[in-house]
């Protein structure tokens, strides 16, 4: 069994050995990136060489084997014919080794293992009456061969001596079928004392042809495995040669594959780059680099030019670009040919077939390889339509999105170029006119921005439509500019005029066509344009000098009553300056005692009470003295500092009303009067500010009242009548101030929740001067007492005009002949008409009074 196994195990090993070397090898040509494919290929033909020499083994293993055997076989067949012949029946088991019969059956064993020296021992067995196996004739075998007989082993063996080497089963099997008549074979190694054999047997036969002995013939084991090992080993040789040669050859196709496809990949690469770079939308080109030949264009590089890939192949690279100097590409591609630039991106001009121009950003790179001749590149990128993109863009960055007109940045440098030329040309003059629109942030404010730019676009349709067609300005169109420098605020250049004159004329013009009425939509606006004029002049250096000035002029235009032009001279720099100063004077002044209040009692006419107090904000300037507040709140105003000092003035008007109630109940006013702004007017919370500031000093609505102008109120109706509702529902007074001066109509009176009437002084200050005026301040009380309000008289200056309004039956007044305002300590409970009784003798009888009413009615 186990020689069996035996070649098994010599085939694994060396099928373990070819695979392990095999993977070995594909692992190392893998890392190496060599082609798998045919290495695959190689090691299935080495799997199909090893099972082909698996079942070669075995049939070479199997031959070997019964080679030996048949030899072994012809051997103890050979020397049992001998051994009869020589007389092997006529020796008894129990012979004398002396005789001579013995001798001769000994020598020929004797000659037989020294002519086969494979060959251990040759001997006779027979069987004896008692059923013992037993030794007949046994040569003195010299085992190891020395050539004496020295070892006990190769003693000779009794004969007669029962034989005990067979202990073995399949041994003893063997000796019986032999002595049945038939040759066996022990061809399992079996191990006595002397050694391991394999042994042949043979019967031998009398002249009776009867089985007489056996013949055995040992060999031994180690030399019997040997000899198969032998010849397996020549088959495991062919083997190995053959696996080798496979290895070898598969490594070498694998080597030779991997050259191949190496080259192949290249191939594909380059295959690939073509239609990558075919693809791509730039333009490709290469140049070489003694002449700038074309030697390759791209897809894209046909398209952009127009021309086929042969007609581009003919071209120069400065025949494809004409616009670029020679000497400058010649710069350049030495720069990158000598290393010191990697890369040039610039933008040129290609020409294309058709003969245009086409604008093309341009990256040119110099490409050199070892494989490969060294070439220019050139990635060109079509630009054109960036190119008007760009040229979009720097127009819109100088117009104005909403008018479309030139913006600031156009108007500047049109600007400045006008002024160059009064510098240049003698007798050159140009206007610069600024106009500012009174009332569109009001429109903005209450009708919202889209109506507001609705109206800025129809001021700008009107003013290039005024500068170009109308008669007055008509010669100037051709270099007139009109921009709108942001908000309301609109210049015009007025180019070559001959004289001030000229500009004023224009100016004219369009106040009167901006003054018209705009349709936006559904409102119907109307609004006036204030226009400051600024001759050019040689003098001026800066644009931005000449836009301030047309600016002060503008503001001195507003500051005329507005809807009208004024013309810069240097007295009016002086003005805004001191504008400018007071300004950020006034910043610093804020939160400081520099602002303070003065109070002016409103006085019952009838008794001569004090009714109530009005705060009157002052500002006590550190060089410029005690300033009233028409110095210093319109500027408040214009840049929303009023707000926080509008604040300040109800809180402290507050305050002082709080400390008057805790001095003397009964000797303070009843309610304080505090001035609104238009923009506290604006605000949509007011209402809910001034409850809190009641309530922080535990006021009672009533105790305020808060005033707003006419003017200020027909500014914004909408938003001012929505504040003013608010705060009547509270219970707040509110007094319209100054009525009579912002063209109201009565009606409103009854459209907005006062309580009292302020009636602007200037009908005070005429009362002395006729019955007309009498007639209407008259109207003015008489309305005011039937609609239920009661009525002020602002600015009573003489006893005359306290008289008279008392005759009316005014309730009551203000005025510097009752009390100037003043600090808070003058306002006391007092009989303040006590002392101007002698004015009493000045009042009107009713029917004289009535007589004047009904004058102005009709
Ligand atoms: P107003 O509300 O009509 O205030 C009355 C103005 O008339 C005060 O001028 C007062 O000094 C002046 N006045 C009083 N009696 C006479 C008189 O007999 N003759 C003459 N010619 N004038 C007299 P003032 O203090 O210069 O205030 C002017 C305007 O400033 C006020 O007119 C008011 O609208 C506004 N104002 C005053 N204080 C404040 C304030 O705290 N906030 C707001 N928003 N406006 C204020
Ligand atoms: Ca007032
Ligand atoms: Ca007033």
């Amino acid at each position: 069994m186990w020689t069996c196994i035996d070649y098994q195990i010599d085939f694994l090993l060396f099928a373990a050995c070819c695979v392990g070397g095999l993977m070995t090898l594909r692992r190392w040509l893998q890392r190496r990136r060599r082609d798998g494919m045919a290495f695959d290929t190689c090691l299935v033909l080495s799997m199909l060489v090893l099972v082909a020499g698996y079942f070669c083994l075995c049939s070479v293993d199997r031959e070997q084997r019964d080679n030996l055997i048949n030899h072994m076989n012809a051997f103890a067949s050979t020397y049992a014919g001998e051994l009869e012949k020589l007389g092997h029946s006529n020796v008894p088991d129990d012979v004398d080794p002396e005789t001579s019969d013995y001798q001769r059956l000994e020598d020929a064993q004797r000659r037989w293992l020294e002519a086969n020296s494979f060959l251990s021992d040759i001997y006779t067995l027979r069987r004896s009456t008692s059923g013992r196996t037993v030794l007949v004739v046994d040569s003195a075998t010299d085992y190891n061969r020395n050539g004496i007989i020295d070892d006990p082993r190769e003693e000779r063996t009794t004969p007669g001596e029962e034989y005990i080497g067979f202990s073995d089963p399949v041994a003893a099997s063997a000796v019986s079928q032999a002595f049945d008549g038939y040759p066996s074979f022990i061809s399992e190694p079996y191990t006595d004392r002397w050694g391991t054999w394999v042994t042949a047997l043979h019967p031998m036969l009398n002249s009776d042809d009867d089985v007489e002995a056996i013949v055995g013939v040992d060999f031994p084991a180690a030399v019997w495995g040997r000899q198969i090992f032998n010849a397996r080993l020549s088959v495991i040789g062919i083997l190995a040669v053959m696996e080798s040669l496979l290895l070898g050859a598969s490594a070498m196709i694998a080597m030779t594959r991997f050259h191949l496809s190496e080259q192949q990949i290249a191939a594909n690469r380059l295959q690939q780059f073509k239609t990558t770079l075919d693809q791509t939308l730039d333009s490709v080109f290469m140049f070489s680099t003694d002449n700038y030949q074309c030697i390759y264009v791209n897809e894209g590089a046909k398209q952009l030019l127009g021309y086929s890939e042969e007609a581009l192949l003919q071209q120069t690279a400065l025949q494809i670009a004409p616009k670029m100097a020679a000497e400058t590409f010649a710069e350049l591609t030495s720069a990158l040919q000598s290393g010191t630039h990697q890369l040039f991106t610039l933008e040129t001009f290609h020409r294309h077939s058709h003969g245009h121009d086409i604008p093309v950003e341009l990256s040119l790179q110099y490409v050199s390889q070892s494989t490969d001749r060294p070439r220019f590149v050139a990635i060109v990128r079509d630009i054109t339509e960036r190119r008007a993109i760009e040229k979009e863009l720097m127009i819109a960055a100088r117009l104005d999105r909403l008018t479309g007109l030139p913006n600031r940045a156009l108007f500047t440098d049109r600007l400045k170029q006008f002024m160059e030329r009064t510098r240049k040309i003698p007798g050159y003059k140009f206007a610069l006119m600024f106009l500012d629109f009174d009332r569109f942030k009001i429109v903005n404010d209450s009708l919202g921005h889209d109506v507001g730019d609705a109206l800025l676009q129809e001021i700008a349709s009107r003013l290039k439509n005024n500068l170009s067609t109308t008669d007055s300005i008509s010669t100037l169109a051709d270099g007139t500019t009109v921009s709108r420098l942001g908000g309301d605020e609109f210049v015009v250049i007025l180019d070559d005029i001959d004289g001030l004159e000229t500009a004023c004329k224009a100016a004219n013009a369009l106040i009167a066509a901006l003054g018209e009425q705009y349709q936006l939509g559904d409102h119907q606006v109307r609004s006036t344009a204030s226009i400051g004029i600024v001759c050019s002049s040689p003098e001026y250096e800066r644009a931005e000098d000449m836009v301030r000035d047309a600016d002060t002029a503008m503001y001195e235009a507003k500051a005329r009553g507005k809807a009208c032009y004024v013309v810069y001279d240097n007295s009016m720099r002086v003005a805004a300056d001191r504008r400018l100063q007071t300004e950020n004077d006034l910043r610093m002044a804020i939160g400081t005692d520099q602002i303070f209040l003065d109070w002016q009692p409103v006085i019952s006419l009838e008794d001569g009470e004090l009714n109530g107090a009005e705060a009157l904000i002052r500002w006590r300037h550190p060089t410029r003295g005690v300033m009233n507040p028409d110095l210093f709140l319109p500027i408040a105003e214009e840049t929303r500092m009023i707000l926080p000092i509008s604040d300040w003035v109800l809180n402290a008007a507050c305050d002082q009303f709080v400390r008057w109630r805790a001095e003397s109940p009964t000797e303070a006013p009843r309610y304080v009067c505090v001035n609104l702004a238009y923009q506290q007017l604006m605000q949509p919370d007011l209402a809910v500010r001034v409850l809190s500031v009641l309530r922080e000093h535990r006021m009672q609505p009533e105790q305020l009242q808060l005033e707003v102008k006419e003017s200020e109120l027909m500014k914004n109706r909408v938003v001012a009548g929505a504040t003013l509702h608010a705060l009547a529902t509270h219970g707040i007074r509110l007094a319209i101030d100054d009525f009579g001066t912002g063209y109201s109509s009565l009606a409103c009176l009854q459209e907005f929740p006062f309580s009292v009437l302020k009636m602007d002084r200037s009908f005070i200050a005429n009362l002395n001067e006729g019955h007309e005026v009498i007639a209407v301040a008259h109207s003015v009380v008489t309305l005011a007492d039937n609609i239920g309000i009661s009525c002020v008289a602002e600015g009573i200056e003489d006893p005359v005009q306290l008289a008279v309004l008392q005759s009316m039956n005014c309730s009551y007044g203000q005025g510097n002949f009752l009390c100037p305002p003043g600090p808070a300590d003058n306002i006391r409970k007092k009989q303040w008409l006590r002392s101007h009784h002698a004015a009493s003798d000045m009042l009107m009888s009713d029917t004289e009074l009535q007589e004047f009413s009904l004058l102005t009615i009709t």
